[in-house]
Protein backbone atom coordinates (compact mmCIF):
# COMPACT_ATOMS: atom_id res chain seq x y z
CA UNK A 1 0.00 0.00 0.00
CA UNK A 2 1.38 3.26 -0.80
CA UNK A 3 0.39 6.28 0.93
CA UNK A 4 1.24 9.76 0.26
CA UNK A 5 0.51 12.67 3.14
CA UNK A 6 0.50 16.40 2.03
CA UNK A 7 0.50 19.16 4.17
CA UNK A 8 2.02 22.68 4.82
CA UNK A 9 4.93 22.98 7.47
CA UNK A 10 3.22 22.56 10.82
CA UNK A 11 0.10 20.56 9.69
CA UNK A 12 1.41 17.42 11.53
CA UNK A 13 2.54 15.62 8.35
CA UNK A 14 5.62 14.46 9.46
CA UNK A 15 3.72 13.29 13.11
CA UNK A 16 0.77 11.82 10.60
CA UNK A 17 3.35 9.84 8.55
CA UNK A 18 5.06 8.88 11.70
CA UNK A 19 2.43 7.43 13.79
CA UNK A 20 0.77 5.79 10.49
CA UNK A 21 4.17 4.05 9.76
CA UNK A 22 4.38 2.68 12.63
CA UNK A 23 0.73 1.38 12.43
CA UNK A 24 1.16 -0.32 9.55
CA UNK A 25 4.64 -1.22 9.75
CA UNK A 26 5.70 -0.04 5.97
CA UNK A 27 8.35 2.63 5.80
CA UNK A 28 7.83 6.39 6.31
CA UNK A 29 9.60 8.18 3.45
CA UNK A 30 10.20 12.18 3.54
CA UNK A 31 12.42 13.75 0.36
CA UNK A 32 12.83 16.45 2.27
CA UNK A 33 14.85 14.38 5.37
CA UNK A 34 16.71 12.64 2.40
CA UNK A 35 18.00 15.84 1.10
CA UNK A 36 19.09 16.91 4.72
CA UNK A 37 20.98 13.53 4.69
CA UNK A 38 22.96 13.71 1.87
CA UNK A 39 23.63 17.83 1.11
CA UNK A 40 26.76 18.06 3.34
CA UNK A 41 28.47 14.56 1.46
CA UNK A 42 31.44 14.92 -0.16
CA UNK A 43 30.52 13.98 -3.69
CA UNK A 44 28.89 15.96 -6.60
CA UNK A 45 25.63 14.80 -6.08
CA UNK A 46 25.45 16.27 -2.78
CA UNK A 47 27.00 19.29 -3.75
CA UNK A 48 24.04 19.93 -6.49
CA UNK A 49 21.57 19.15 -3.75
CA UNK A 50 23.21 21.66 -1.34
CA UNK A 51 23.14 24.40 -3.90
CA UNK A 52 19.35 23.95 -3.66
CA UNK A 53 18.24 23.28 -0.55
CA UNK A 54 20.37 25.53 0.89
CA UNK A 55 18.87 28.28 -1.16
CA UNK A 56 15.12 26.74 0.13
CA UNK A 57 14.58 25.92 -3.54
CA UNK A 58 12.93 22.30 -5.30
CA UNK A 59 15.79 20.47 -6.05
CA UNK A 60 15.38 19.63 -9.98
CA UNK A 61 13.21 16.77 -11.30
CA UNK A 62 16.07 14.22 -11.96
CA UNK A 63 17.71 14.85 -9.33
CA UNK A 64 15.30 14.10 -6.58
CA UNK A 65 13.76 11.48 -8.77
CA UNK A 66 17.08 9.55 -8.53
CA UNK A 67 17.62 9.79 -4.87
CA UNK A 68 13.94 8.40 -4.13
CA UNK A 69 14.09 5.68 -6.69
CA UNK A 70 17.42 4.87 -5.17
CA UNK A 71 15.50 4.97 -1.78
CA UNK A 72 12.43 2.93 -2.83
CA UNK A 73 14.48 -0.28 -4.13
CA UNK A 74 15.50 -1.09 -0.48
CA UNK A 75 13.79 -3.87 0.61
CA UNK A 76 11.86 -2.35 3.69
CA UNK A 77 9.90 -0.55 0.79
CA UNK A 78 8.43 -4.18 -0.85
CA UNK A 79 5.07 -3.78 0.99
CA UNK A 80 4.64 0.05 0.61
CA UNK A 81 5.47 3.45 1.59
CA UNK A 82 4.37 6.31 3.29
CA UNK A 83 5.78 9.60 1.34
CA UNK A 84 5.97 12.97 2.99
CA UNK A 85 7.68 15.74 0.03
CA UNK A 86 7.35 14.03 -2.58
CA UNK A 87 5.82 14.41 -5.55
CA UNK A 88 5.66 18.41 -4.80
CA UNK A 89 4.49 19.45 -8.24
CA UNK A 90 2.30 17.97 -10.88
CA UNK A 91 5.13 17.34 -12.83
CA UNK A 92 7.03 15.05 -10.59
CA UNK A 93 3.75 13.37 -9.84
CA UNK A 94 2.93 12.80 -13.77
CA UNK A 95 7.04 11.70 -14.24
CA UNK A 96 6.75 9.11 -11.40
CA UNK A 97 3.41 7.36 -12.07
CA UNK A 98 4.51 4.51 -12.70
CA UNK A 99 7.30 4.51 -10.25
CA UNK A 100 5.05 5.13 -7.75
CA UNK A 101 1.47 4.40 -7.78
CA UNK A 102 -0.60 5.37 -4.72
CA UNK A 103 -3.36 3.80 -2.98
CA UNK A 104 -4.26 6.73 -0.91
CA UNK A 105 -3.66 10.43 -0.61
CA UNK A 106 -4.02 12.62 2.37
CA UNK A 107 -3.91 16.36 2.33
CA UNK A 108 -4.10 17.40 5.76
CA UNK A 109 -5.98 20.72 5.84
CA UNK A 110 -4.89 23.84 8.44
CA UNK A 111 -6.07 27.26 7.38
CA UNK A 112 -3.65 30.05 6.82
CA UNK A 113 -4.43 31.50 10.02
CA UNK A 114 -3.85 28.86 12.26
CA UNK A 115 -0.16 27.88 10.02
CA UNK A 116 0.53 31.94 11.41
CA UNK A 117 -0.27 30.98 15.19
CA UNK A 118 1.13 27.59 15.36
CA UNK A 119 4.30 28.82 13.52
CA UNK A 120 5.14 32.31 15.08
CA UNK A 121 3.37 31.53 18.03
CA UNK A 122 6.31 28.75 18.70
CA UNK A 123 8.22 29.55 21.93
CA UNK A 124 10.91 27.18 23.54
CA UNK A 125 12.59 27.06 26.74
CA UNK A 126 16.62 27.50 26.04
CA UNK A 127 18.14 25.70 28.96
CA UNK A 128 19.72 23.10 27.80
CA UNK A 129 18.54 20.65 30.89
CA UNK A 130 14.66 21.57 30.17
CA UNK A 131 14.12 22.17 26.18
CA UNK A 132 10.52 22.35 26.63
CA UNK A 133 8.56 23.50 24.01
CA UNK A 134 5.05 25.70 24.32
CA UNK A 135 2.71 27.79 21.64
CA UNK A 136 1.44 30.99 22.72
CA UNK A 137 -1.78 31.25 20.45
CA UNK A 138 -2.00 27.41 20.64
CA UNK A 139 -0.75 24.62 23.18
CA UNK A 140 0.53 24.29 25.36
CA UNK A 141 0.71 27.29 26.52
CA UNK A 142 3.46 28.84 29.48
CA UNK A 143 1.06 29.04 32.59
CA UNK A 144 2.87 32.69 33.42
CA UNK A 145 3.36 34.29 30.01
CA UNK A 146 6.87 34.12 29.02
CA UNK A 147 8.28 31.37 31.23
CA UNK A 148 9.22 27.73 31.69
CA UNK A 149 6.52 26.32 33.54
CA UNK A 150 9.11 23.58 34.09
CA UNK A 151 12.25 25.37 35.23
CA UNK A 152 11.33 29.41 35.08
CA UNK A 153 13.69 29.92 32.56
CA UNK A 154 12.46 33.11 30.27
CA UNK A 155 11.32 31.32 27.43
CA UNK A 156 13.03 32.42 23.81
CA UNK A 157 11.90 32.14 19.87
CA UNK A 158 13.51 31.71 16.82
CA UNK A 159 13.87 34.75 15.48
CA UNK A 160 14.08 33.09 11.53
CA UNK A 161 10.06 32.01 11.70
CA UNK A 162 8.73 35.62 11.00
CA UNK A 163 5.40 36.51 10.06
CA UNK A 164 6.94 37.68 6.49
CA UNK A 165 8.37 33.90 6.53
CA UNK A 166 5.26 32.17 7.00
CA UNK A 167 3.51 33.94 4.49
CA UNK A 168 5.97 33.44 1.90
CA UNK A 169 5.79 29.60 2.79
CA UNK A 170 2.06 30.00 2.43
CA UNK A 171 1.79 31.51 -0.62
CA UNK A 172 4.77 28.78 -2.39
CA UNK A 173 2.76 25.98 -0.86
CA UNK A 174 -0.58 26.76 -2.47
CA UNK A 175 1.18 27.27 -5.73
CA UNK A 176 2.77 24.17 -5.40
CA UNK A 177 0.08 21.76 -3.97
CA UNK A 178 -3.54 22.74 -4.59
CA UNK A 179 -2.64 21.97 -8.07
CA UNK A 180 -1.35 18.76 -7.13
CA UNK A 181 -4.56 18.43 -4.78
CA UNK A 182 -6.48 18.29 -8.00
CA UNK A 183 -4.69 16.02 -9.50
CA UNK A 184 -5.00 13.55 -6.64
CA UNK A 185 -9.09 14.41 -6.36
CA UNK A 186 -9.38 13.69 -10.30
CA UNK A 187 -8.16 10.45 -9.98
CA UNK A 188 -10.55 9.86 -6.62
CA UNK A 189 -7.76 8.97 -4.62
CA UNK A 190 -7.44 12.07 -2.33
CA UNK A 191 -8.93 12.73 1.13
CA UNK A 192 -8.88 16.01 2.57
CA UNK A 193 -8.80 15.91 6.41
CA UNK A 194 -9.15 18.60 9.04
CA UNK A 195 -5.51 19.06 10.26
CA UNK A 196 -7.13 21.35 13.14
CA UNK A 197 -8.12 18.14 14.98
CA UNK A 198 -5.92 16.57 17.82
CA UNK A 199 -3.27 14.69 16.30
CA UNK A 200 -5.17 11.46 17.71
CA UNK A 201 -8.43 12.32 15.60
CA UNK A 202 -6.26 13.08 12.58
CA UNK A 203 -4.94 9.69 12.64
CA UNK A 204 -8.42 8.06 13.65
CA UNK A 205 -9.75 9.21 10.60
CA UNK A 206 -6.81 8.20 8.25
CA UNK A 207 -7.33 4.90 10.04
CA UNK A 208 -11.07 4.82 8.95
CA UNK A 209 -10.58 6.23 5.16
CA UNK A 210 -8.34 2.92 4.74
CA UNK A 211 -10.75 0.73 6.27
CA UNK A 212 -8.67 0.07 9.55
CA UNK A 213 -10.20 0.13 12.72
P1 LIG B 1 10.98 19.75 3.23
O1 LIG B 1 11.66 19.26 4.47
O2 LIG B 1 9.97 18.80 2.68
O3 LIG B 1 10.46 21.15 3.36
O4 LIG B 1 12.12 19.82 2.11
C1 LIG B 1 13.31 20.55 2.32
C2 LIG B 1 14.03 20.79 0.99
O5 LIG B 1 14.35 19.53 0.35
C3 LIG B 1 13.21 21.54 -0.06
O6 LIG B 1 13.26 22.95 0.13
C4 LIG B 1 13.94 21.12 -1.34
O7 LIG B 1 15.20 21.78 -1.48
C5 LIG B 1 14.21 19.64 -1.07
N1 LIG B 1 13.07 18.79 -1.50
C6 LIG B 1 12.28 17.99 -0.71
N2 LIG B 1 11.34 17.36 -1.43
C7 LIG B 1 11.51 17.78 -2.72
C8 LIG B 1 10.83 17.52 -3.93
N3 LIG B 1 9.78 16.68 -3.98
N4 LIG B 1 11.26 18.13 -5.06
C9 LIG B 1 12.33 18.97 -5.04
N5 LIG B 1 13.00 19.27 -3.92
C10 LIG B 1 12.61 18.69 -2.76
Amino acid sequence: MNILIMGIRSSGKGTQSKLLSRYLNIPHISTGEICRGIKDKDTPLAKKVKKYYDQGKLVPNNIIIELLEERLKESDCKNGVILDGFPRSVDQAEITKDLLKFDQVFALKVSDEEVLNRLTGRRYCPNPKCEAIYNIYTSPKPKKEGICDKCGTKLAERKDITREVVMENLKRYHAENDPLIEYYKDKSISTEINGEQSIEDVHKEILKKLNIK
